[in-house]
């Protein structure tokens, strides 16, 4: 009998243990991507990128003589249809951890097993299952590194091969065509402007990690905070959609600690600060949505949506130049550095005073490599109310940062074409991809600062200060 694959943030052919266990069955391998909810509700650019996604995997699994099957619908009655039409016995897929996804499987794995089927959830997205890893006391971890401590030297299996064969079906059900979900209807500025920025698919991820691994891993240490150097290893959208896996990532970072390369270990921490991301989303589902530290429901966060200010920061037209290069590379690059990253939420939720959740969402309408647990870890840390937090009175300061960490300007020059007289394609390309709405031109002059800096870190650090936190 058929298996059926749901395939949903696991699109690779590699290190797949529910598509390895597919294929044990004997049978033939259905595999299948449902346009659900959760891809109807993602921002512009991560629906954009996962289209890029899927086109690719359907390209790798055509050849290998099998097929990507599209569907669209809510997926437990895509996958029973799936079933009545195909004959399948078993409905295998990787797990995910979000609060909704895992309602959603829960249900769907229950009326399956109703239903006579096999349904089965694999490990696949992380490299340790939330749940795995436990203080001494029995609990989770609130802080990264004891976190770290705890599995830094735990067996890693090695990742699984890609299956010789994967069985076809003699009959192949209908797909959807994928042009026609139109997954770049909100993202206009796709395909001509950011799609150059894309690493797409199993393929080049894998180029790239190998490459990284065994070059620029060496100056990782120093280089990950330069934002005008291209010092990390660029994996996290990838990583984001499964077109590689971390345990992938953490045998080769591995292979490049043991041949002394000297920032290895360093690497290998950023990838279990992503695990960490997932393992407090599994113990604290309330980080996505709400103040990590209950007690911060009290500071008065300026939660009124685009005010100008807000705007502002969202244009890259701050008056602050590592604000406004950071914001403006996310736009048209879908990505941003994330020593940049950690300036802008720390100037929006700090300086500007704005609640945290309106990053947070502009960052999953623009980010290719937005990942939901990622994504809140990374806005409540910095914002001060999430769990390891930056303490709410560590204010970075934005020109001190940037003569930092980037001295030259190589950053600033690249993204900020005001002044500059003959500015780089790069910082242009950014005029050509926001609405016309937004009504700005390069030959604008820059903008004075919107908050003065110090003012703005006083105000913050009042509102702070008139509360007991
Ligand atoms: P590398 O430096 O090469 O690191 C390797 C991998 O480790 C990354 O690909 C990523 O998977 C993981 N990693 C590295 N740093 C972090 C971190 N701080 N937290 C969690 N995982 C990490 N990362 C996302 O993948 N998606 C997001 O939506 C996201 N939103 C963020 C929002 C804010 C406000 C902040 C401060 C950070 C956010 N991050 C997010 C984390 C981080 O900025 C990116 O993972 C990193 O910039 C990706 O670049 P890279 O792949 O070159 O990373």
């Amino acid at each position: 009998k058929p298996t059926i694959l749901w395939l949903r943030r696991d699109l690779r052919l590699a290190d797949h243990p529910a598509l390895v266990a597919a294929c044990k069955t004997g049978g033939p391998v259905i595999p299948v991507f449902i346009h659900d909810d959760s891809v109807a509700t993602l921002g512009a650019a991560p629906k954009w990128r996962l289209g890029l996604s899927l086109a690719d995997l359907a390209r790798a699994l055509g050849d290998k003589d099998s097929r990507l099957i599209l569907r669209k619908g809510e997926p437990l009655t895509v996958l029973r249809a799936l079933a009545k039409e195909t004959g399948a016995g078993a409905v295998h897929w990787s797990r995910l951890y979000d609060p909704q996804s895992i309602e959603r499987d829960k249900g769907v794995k229950a009326a399956l097993r109703e239903d006579g089927l096999d349904a089965q959830s694999y490990a696949g997205h992380l490299m340790f299952e939330p749940w795995s890893v436990k203080t001494k006391a029995g609990g989770y971890y609130k802080v990264y590194s004891p976190m770290w401590r705890a599995v830094k030297d735990r067996e890693v299996c090695a990742p699984l091969a890609v299956p010789a064969n994967i069985p076809a079906p003699d009959h192949w059900p209908e797909s959807d065509a994928l042009e026609d979900w139109n997954m770049a209807a909100a993202m206009r500025r796709g395909a001509a402007i950011c799609e150059p920025y894309q690493r797409v698919g199993e393929v080049a991820a894998m180029e790239r990690l190998h490459d990284f691994t065994s070059d620029a891993i060496v100056d990782y240490k120093d280089d990950r905070n330069l934002p005008g150097v291209d010092g990390t290893s660029g994996l996290s959208e990838n990583l984001a959609l499964g077109e590689i896996s971390p345990r992938q990532c953490w045998h080769a970072g591995m292979r490049a600690r043991h041949d002394g390369a000297k920032g290895a270990e360093h690497w290998l921490k950023e990838l279990v600060w992503r695990e960490f991301a997932y393992h407090l989303m599994d113990h604290t589902p309330h980080i996505l949505t709400d103040n990590w530290r209950r007690e911060w429901s009290a500071f008065p966060w300026n939660e009124g949506g685009d005010t100008p200010e807000v705007l502002a920061w969202k244009q890259g037209r701050t008056g602050v130049p590592f604000v406004d290069a950071a914001m403006r590379e996310m736009y048209v690059t879908g990505r941003m550095h994330n020593r940049a990253r950690m300036i802008v939420a720390s100037y929006l939720t700090k300086h500007l005073m704005t609640h945290w959740r309106i990053g947070l969402e502009w960052f999953a309408d623009c980010l290719t490599d937005w990942d939901i647990a990622s994504n809140a870890m990374g806005w409540q840390w910095a914002a001060g109310c999430g769990p390891d937090a930056a303490p709410y009175f560590r204010v970075f300061n934005p020109e001190t940062q940037l003569d930092k960490f980037d001295p030259k300007r190589a950053y600033a020059e690249r993204w900020i074409a005001e002044g500059q007289a003959e500015p780089p394609q790069t910082a242009l390309s950014y005029f050509e991809a926001i609405p016309k709405r937004w009504g700005l031109d390069p030959s604008d002059s820059y903008p004075e600062p919107i908050v003065d800096l110090a003012e703005g870190r006083e105000r913050a650090l009042a509102a702070y200060s008139d509360r007991d936190f």
